[in-house]
Order: C-alpha cells, then structure tokens, then sequence
C-alpha cells in the first residue's frame, strides 16, 4: 500500500509505503514518524499515487489553503 502525505514543517506532499515508519523530508530535512501524518491518498498502484501526488503538488502551488481538503476520506 502507497500512502500519499504531506511534509507538516514544509508542506512538501510525498509518497511513502505503508509499512515504514520514519523518513527523513528531503526538502526541509526534518524526521517524520509517518503514523502521525496525515494521510492524504491511500492506493496500492504506485502510478495511481504518483498521480495523487502531482494533483496534490499542483494544488498546493495554486492554493495553499485549500490542499488539506482535496481528499476527504
Ligand atoms: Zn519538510
């Protein structure tokens, strides 16, 4: 399972698999333990959360503000 989530230090969007529990940004090099991030997309085609990303990506340029609610569970 791919999870797309979102850097909370610098709103960078990425996309980490399920079963790991720490990353580093490798845009604001901050660690994040991913079970206390928000999980924007879940999906088990890694294409599928590519696309998710660069639609979140996208959003996040155009308006920051409204990107925490293009994916409402
Ligand atoms: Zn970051």
């Amino acid at each position: 399972m791919f999870y797309v989530v979102v850097c909370p230090n610098c709103k960078t969007p990425r996309v980490i698999e399920d079963n790991v529990k720490n990353v580093t940004c490798f845009k604001c090099g901050k660690r994040l333990s991913t079970k206390h991030l928000r999980i924007f997309f879940k999906t088990d085609d890694l294409r599928e959360a590519r696309m998710a990303l660069g639609l979140l990506n996208a959003k996040i340029n155009g308006k920051e503000d409204e990107f925490t609610c293009i994916f409402k569970e």
